[in-house]
């Protein structure tokens, strides 16, 4: 076949996928409503969204993203999470193409357009096209896209369980080289520990910083239970600044169970009574082994069963209704 060929006849299969998709009204195989994609003022299935192969998000991983979760009909900590994104575009130096209060909206109009209770938001921001070379200064404008579908990190045998970790060949990067705090598209450090958990037979990556301290998972933050205190590491450490994970500091105090940010090795994970994760994607999540050691009782414990119960009211309480918005 020559290439144009091979072109034609992809492009007839995807067509066929299409319209297969809009007889079945839009839905995927697995049954839910396929996931739509806001891009250029128009919001399409996201089958068919395209960007130009001289977007420097996809040429050198320039841009950044927010990862926001839709539950029970709320967009959660919607106002947080563009706080981050315009704070990961300061520290890129990448000019946001329209206001922050538009990107509120177009959030909201695509997690509406999807109309599902349950999704995930993946919001983007690119340099934009440019010529090839590493040089964002003739790149642009910035491209933002936002693609709303469905999301399942962990399924829900495992959640119950508990999930196993490894802890990571790799390093996180110090902030002198790539600052973690920046939800950058440059996630091959996280996407590398994450296949070799997965090739280890684990569920998720523990990843220490260059000084050997606990940073977080591969996408979501570590917190560990000991002598009924709850612990994190420190952003700077080599962790995201997690929305969950500020959720979660809040609602402890609420709580009354002490917690603190403090730099934690993988001994105070071994030496835990409870240990868990928190992200967008994840949610909240027990662990149950570290390196093929239980952690605890080697179940989810009581302290994430009460911090699980006050998310799921946080969730209301903290989440935008996307329908009266
Ligand atoms: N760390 C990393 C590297 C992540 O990708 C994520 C998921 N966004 C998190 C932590 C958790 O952050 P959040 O609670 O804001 O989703």
């Amino acid at each position: 076949m020559t290439a144009s060929e091979v072109h034609r006849a992809s492009k007839a299969r995807s067509e066929g996928k299409r319209s297969a998709q809009r007889a079945a009204g839009e839905r995927s195989s697995s049954g839910r409503p396929s996931g739509v994609c806001w891009l250029e003022g128009r919001i399409v299935p996201a089958d068919e969204a395209r960007i130009p192969v001289r977007d420097h998000g996809l040429l050198y991983g320039d841009g950044l993203f927010e990862g926001i979760r839709v539950r029970g009909g709320r967009v959660f900590r919607l106002d947080d999470h563009l706080a981050r994104f315009a704070a990961g575009a300061k520290a890129l130096a990448l000019e946001l193409p329209v206001a922050l209060p538009d990107v509120r909206r177009i959030v909201l109009e695509t997690v509406r357009e999807h109309a599902t209770p349950d999704a995930y938001v993946r919001l983007l921001a690119t340099r934009g096209e440019g010529p090839l070379g590493v040089d964002p200064i003739p790149c642009g404008p910035a491209r933002i896209l936002c693609l709303v579908d469905s999301i399942s990190l962990f399924p829900e045998e495992k959640r119950r369980r508990g999930i196993d970790l490894v802890t990571s060949s790799l390093r996180r990067p110090p902030p002198d080289v790539l600052d973690p705090r920046v939800k950058s598209l440059n996630y091959l450090n996280n996407v590398l520990a994450k296949l070799e958990a997965r090739t280890r037979g684990a569920d998720e990556a523990l990843l220490l910083n260059a000084a050997g301290l606990v940073a977080e998972a591969a996408v979501a933050n570590v917190f560990v239970v000991r002598s009924g205190e709850l612990r994190t590491p420190p952003a700077t450490d080599g962790a995201l600044e997690g929305i969950t994970r500020a959720t979660v500091l809040e609602l402890a105090h609420a709580l009354g169970i002490p917690a603190c940010e403090r730099s934690l090795g993988r001994f105070d994970l071994f030496a835990a009574d409870e240990c868990f994760l928190t992200g967008s994607g994840a949610g909240l999540v027990g662990v149950r082994s570290l390196d093929g050691r239980p952690i605890g009782a080697g179940t989810p414990g009581p302290v994430l069963a009460r911090l699980e119960a006050a998310f799921a009211d946080a969730c209301v309480s903290l989440g935008t209704p996307f329908d009266a918005a």
